[in-house]
């Protein structure tokens, strides 16, 4: 399974590492790989700091929901709050991909609905598994390569 990892606030390197480290803390739940740290620019508001963004891929033996739960707690225990759409936060964790599985509920949307339209995904996620073939989206090099413009930044 595949999350990504975002923060703006607070050294948002830090948060991004502390947060892979949580998660790795998680029961049933192994880190298999992580990917450097990328700063991008803000999507939605432009008042806001550059965040820095990683995705990493864990093994768990968890259910989708269950282990969203488990995200969200870290999420809250870091200091996440209520805040504008898009807006700065401390600390995001997203499901990108759950194994093959489509999910569609109220709570969860799985593969993630925007990975083919973020470089900050796209471009750490094939840094630690170029040969990705996302299901119903394709290769991930494909979808690189069909991404506008992008800069991000290694930190
Ligand atoms: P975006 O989803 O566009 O990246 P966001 O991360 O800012 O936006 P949040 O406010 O963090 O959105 O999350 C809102 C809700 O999204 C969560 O309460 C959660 O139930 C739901 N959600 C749906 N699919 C997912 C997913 N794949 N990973 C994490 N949360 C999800
Ligand atoms: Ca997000
Ligand atoms: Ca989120």
């Amino acid at each position: 399974m595949v999350i990504g990892f975002g923060s703006n606030l607070n050294k948002p390197k830090n948060q991004v590492l502390k947060a892979v480290k949580s998660v790795e803390s998680l029961s049933e739940t192994q880190l298999v790989k992580v990917s450097s740290c990328y700063s991008s620019k803000p999507q939605g508001p432009q008042d806001q700091p550059d965040f820095v963004n990683a995705v990493a891929i864990f093994y768990t033996a968890k259910s989708p929901e269950v282990f969203l739960k488990s995200l969200q707690k870290i999420e809250k225990n870091q200091g996440k709050s209520k805040r504008r759409h898009w807006g700065e936060r401390m600390i995001d964790l997203d499901i990108l991909l759950f194994d093959n599985l489509s999910i569609n509920t109220e709570t969860l949307t799985v593969p993630h609905p925007e990975i083919s339209n973020r470089d900050f995904v796209l471009i750490p996620l094939a840094e630690i598994s170029p040969n990705l073939q996302i299901a119903g989206l394709g290769k991930i090099e494909d979808l690189i390569a069909e991404l506008s413009e992008t800069y991000l930044i290694r930190t």
